[in-house]
């Protein structure tokens, strides 16, 4: 059996959940990109964002 479409189903922004742009990947948006840098440059610290972004971290 041979899949036509090659792309993973795990291939999506870590950020919305989105189909990832090769563009900026591994995020689907410079927006997402942005965020997940601001998350990693303050750490712990909780940025106040106006988007009911629920994401869940497995970490
Ligand atoms: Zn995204």
């Amino acid at each position: 059996m041979t899949a036509p479409s090659p792309s993973a189903p795990s291939a999506k922004c870590p950020i919305c959940g989105r189909p990832r742009e090769a563009l900026y990947r591994p995020f689907c948006s410079r927006r997402c990109a942005n965020l997940d840098l601001q998350r990693w440059l303050t750490g712990r610290y909780r940025i106040d964002q106006d988007d009911p972004d629920a994401d869940e971290d497995a970490e």
